[in-house]
């Protein structure tokens, strides 16, 4: 029999969060049941509460950065026992077989991912996210939260973690490489933890200077506000990478000036118009123009090793159920240090 638990839902796009129940399925062979403990609050969530991406799956439960404790696992699963700690992030299957899977891409699946909620299983069954006491996941899609990482600062790692970890990884940022992080939020902060500690020097690039102590702190060796036009004049020609972690129209063609020879602009943030820029900026000094989604299971649990090893976690704030909403207009209004993280035995 599915178990029934609560959780919190959007019953229609942009309504309020109301306190629900939805079903978690019997444990298959290889699933493991998760007693929730935390769920981080990416602003992906609201987008997609709030039908900014088209039109989403409702009732929705959000939360794709899910920690929690093991409380049951199915016959055949070997990676996980009862007691273990654990993460759930963006996605919760993939078929397995095509060359992005095998190739450890699995959010890049040809056949198209299960997104973690507002989605779909391949048999047509709905998914429900971390804003709920418990989920059933299949072990391969589930991750290890190492010890020394404690569960409610880890939580943010499952998305804001590894969506930025993925980029500055595969295009390289070491000791010597130069990474501008656009937009000190949820992503970005962790942006700026995991470049500095990959050895990289690192510049913030955030509309003000209002939280450059913060970004200093976190490891950030320079920071500049972009609402001052003086910013992209000195910085020209600086960066081998920048990631922008913001969902607001850039000029793109003042980011783009700011790449050295062979440079990248990557974007994470996902702003809902088309951006335009002009190619004489990529053709005058090689420069690419490029995207980045999440990142496969296993850089997932490399991301959580790389944290636990490095001491970097989320700056948090933990809130209760009922604060929901508030924290969702906060997020918009750019008013989080750095993730609001929702203690579920508050749902
Ligand atoms: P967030 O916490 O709201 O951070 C976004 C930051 O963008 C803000 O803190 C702010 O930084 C900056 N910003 C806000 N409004 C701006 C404006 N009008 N102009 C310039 N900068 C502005 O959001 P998040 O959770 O980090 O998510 C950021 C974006 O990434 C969202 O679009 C989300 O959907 C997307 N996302 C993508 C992936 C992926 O895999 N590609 C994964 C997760 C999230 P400052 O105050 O420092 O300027
Ligand atoms: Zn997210
Ligand atoms: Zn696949």
């Amino acid at each position: 029999m599915p178990v029934v638990v609560p959780a919190l839902s959007v019953p229609a796009a942009g309504a309020a969060f109301e306190r629900t129940t939805i079903e978690r399925r019997d444990l298959r062979g290889h699933d493991v049941r998760i007693e929730i403990a935390y769920a981080g609050i990416c602003h992906s969530d609201i987008h997609q509460a709030r039908a900014e991406w088209g039109a989403g799956l409702f009732p929705m439960v959000p939360g794709h950065e899910i920690a929690g404790v093991v409380s049951e696992v199915g016959p055949e699963v070997t990676r996980f026992a009862v007691g273990d700690r654990v993460g759930v992030g963006c996605f919760v299957d993939s078929c397995r077989e095509c060359e992005n899977c095998l190739a450890g891409e699995e959010q890049f699946c040809s056949r198209g991912m299960v997104a973690t909620y507002n989605g779909k299983f391949y048999d047509g069954e709905r998914t429900f996210g971390g804003y709920s006491t418990q989920i059933v996941v299949d072990e391969a899609y589930t991750l290890r939260i190492p010890d020394g990482l404690e569960l409610d600062v880890a939580a943010p790692l499952l998305c804001a973690g590894i969506t930025t970890y993925s980029p500055l990884r595969h295009y390289g940022v070491g000791p010597g490489s130069r990474v501008a992080i656009v937009g000190m939020g949820g992503l970005g902060h962790m942006a700026v933890q995991i470049a500095h500690a990959m050895g990289a020097e690192v510049t913030v690039l955030s509309q003000s200077l209002s939280k450059e102590a913060d970004g200093r702190r976190l490891g950030a060796d320079h920071y500049f506000a972009t609402s001052d036009p003086a910013t992209f004049r000195e910085l020209r020609r600086s960066f081998d990478l920048v990631l922008s972690t913001v969902s607001a129209d850039l000029d793109l063609d003042a980011y783009l000036g700011l790449l050295r020879l062979d440079g990248s602009f990557v974007f994470v943030g996902l702003p809902e118009q088309p951006q335009t820029f002009g190619v004489f900026a990529l053709v005058g000094a090689r420069r690419s123009l490029a995207g980045s989604n999440i990142g496969g299971i296993a850089e997932t649990q490399e991301m959580l090793d790389f944290c636990a090893e490095h001491g970097i976690g989320s700056v948090i704030e933990t809130i209760k159920a009922d604060e929901v909403g508030d924290a969702y207009d906060r997020v918009v209004a750019s008013d989080v240090r750095y993730r609001f993280v929702i203690d579920t035995t508050t749902i």
